[in-house]
């Protein structure tokens, strides 16, 4: 179900802080464009860290993978990267439908090591709220239905206080490449 508890600049809010926390920029030079690595001086490392600090906050588990690595487990090896590391057809065409044509860089033969750059605050923003909108309909622990928030980034029953059991980020990019391919048969 979708959840109207915690908002998108919440979210927003809570991931600029993870990210002067992990890299140490100063907030002003954070904006929804910036992309982490090319612009905040990201690495690999640090979007551990990251992750992890929004997991603490929101009670979530975020994505271990990213979209590439499960069209290659869904749908065989060579599906989204060629033997040379290079972004196949079919891979752009799913990386649009997920993040928008407006992405410029985004095109078939593009080096797979360019990918992670792509990755923006607001991209980023948008994967956690994903999660937040797999809100199950009823507490797990006493079925309640109702959820209540009180300091704007956990979200508890309100009967028992039980934390939400979000769905984890992996599950929900395997479920929407699911929902892609039934509609459009890319692969
Ligand atoms: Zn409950």
């Amino acid at each position: 179900m979708s959840q109207n508890l915690i908002t998108e600049e919440k979210v927003y809010e809570e991931l600029k802080k993870a990210i002067v926390e992990t890299l140490r920029v100063d907030e002003s030079s954070i904006t929804p464009e910036s992309s982490l690595i090319n612009d905040l001086g990201a690495e690999s490392l640090d979007f551990l860290d990251i992750n992890y600090r929004l997991e603490q906050a929101f009670g979530m588990k975020m994505a271990r993978h990213f979209v590439l690595e499960h069209i290659e487990d869904m749908f065989g090896e060579g599906a989204a990267i060629d033997e040379d590391g290079r972004l196949t057809e079919k891979a752009i065409e799913l990386l649009k439908i997920r993040f928008g044509e407006n992405v410029p860089d985004l095109k078939p033969g593009m080096d797979m090591d360019e990918v992670p750059a792509l990755l923006t605050v607001k991209s980023m923003t948008q994967g956690v709220m994903d999660i937040l909108q797999s809100l199950p309909e009823k507490c797990t622990k006493c079925g309640g239905p109702e959820w209540k928030t009180e300091d704007g980034v956990k979200i508890k029953c309100a009967s028992c206080g039980e934390n939400a059991a979000f769905t984890n980020g992996d599950d929900l990019i395997k479920a929407w490449l699911t929902r892609v391919q039934e509609e459009k048969k890319i692969f």
